[in-house]
């Protein structure tokens, strides 16, 4: 799955949301989140992204990897 990390907090672009082809970015409070489930890891949302905010899982970097947990986190807290 695909994960959305800090530069997306405050922010919101949005850009992200017009190009996932199965509608699975949400938006939740500061950010956008990937719902990991739904995620079919085409990689469309990752490089329309103007902050980079966008990683697949294995690539998140380090000091925000924390965010990988948080977008599971999200949906299952709704
Ligand atoms: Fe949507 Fe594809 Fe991005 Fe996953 S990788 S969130 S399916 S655009």
């Amino acid at each position: 799955t695909y994960v959305i990390a800090e530069p997306c907090v405050d922010l919101l672009d949005k850009a992200c949301i017009e190009e996932c082809p199965v509608d699975c970015i949400y938006e939740g409070g500061r950010m956008m989140y990937i719902h990991p489930d739904e995620c079919v890891d085409c990689g469309a949302c990752e490089p329309v992204c103007p902050v980079e905010a966008i990683y697949y899982e294995d690539d998140v970097p380090d000091q925000w990897t924390a965010y990988t947990k948080a977008n599971v986190d999200f949906f299952d807290e709704l």
